[in-house]
């Protein structure tokens, strides 16, 4: 017991929040789209990451800097795809449906990025793959905590 039950109280009603309570609608592409692309689906959709899907699974994850970094390198924007450009497989962090949100939490503190892949495992030509279904990011995580100060 830490002497601070107001902290305990909201500790206590978060470990009760899964993940799919909070998450939210994916913006998602396929690897061959280019950057330029990419990045006007960015802007569009009001999003800071996108999800790279192949074959209908978790492919890779592109974000705002992944862009910066390239554009200031050079490429032909509307030549490279987003494949080239996005952090791939395996060195995803993702999280599942049913994971509490503090996991999530730590997950974001820990890995030092701004959301997480929510997905659930298939099968796909007898391997298991991850199929993306939500987002977890810094602003779910915000609003929730906001949420919860005002109970
Ligand atoms: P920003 O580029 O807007 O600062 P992030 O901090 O989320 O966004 O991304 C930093 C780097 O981490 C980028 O190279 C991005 O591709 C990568 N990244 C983003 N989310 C994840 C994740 N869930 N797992 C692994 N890498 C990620």
């Amino acid at each position: 017991y830490t002497g601070k039950p107001h902290m305990n109280m909201l500790a206590q009603q978060a470990k009760n929040i899964k993940v799919k309570e909070i998450m939210s609608l994916p913006t998602v592409v396929t690897e061959d789209v280019s950057v330029y692309n990419a990045i006007v689906t960015m802007f569009l959709e009001d999003t800071g990451a996108i999800y790279v899907v192949s074959n209908g699974s978790l492919a890779g994850v592109v974000s705002r800097k992944d862009f910066l970094k390239n554009a200031i390198g050079g490429i032909d924007v509307n030549k490279v795809p987003v494949g080239m450009v996005m952090t791939r497989m395996p060195n995803i962090t993702t999280i599942f449906l049913e994971e509490n949100i503090i996991e999530a939490a730590i997950k974001i503190v820990n890995h030092e990025v701004d959301s997480l892949p929510v997905v659930e495992k298939v099968t796909i030509d007898g391997k298991e793959k991850l199929k993306v279904i939500g987002k977890i990011s810094k602003s779910n995580i915000t609003k929730l905590f906001v949420e919860l100060c005002k109970e």
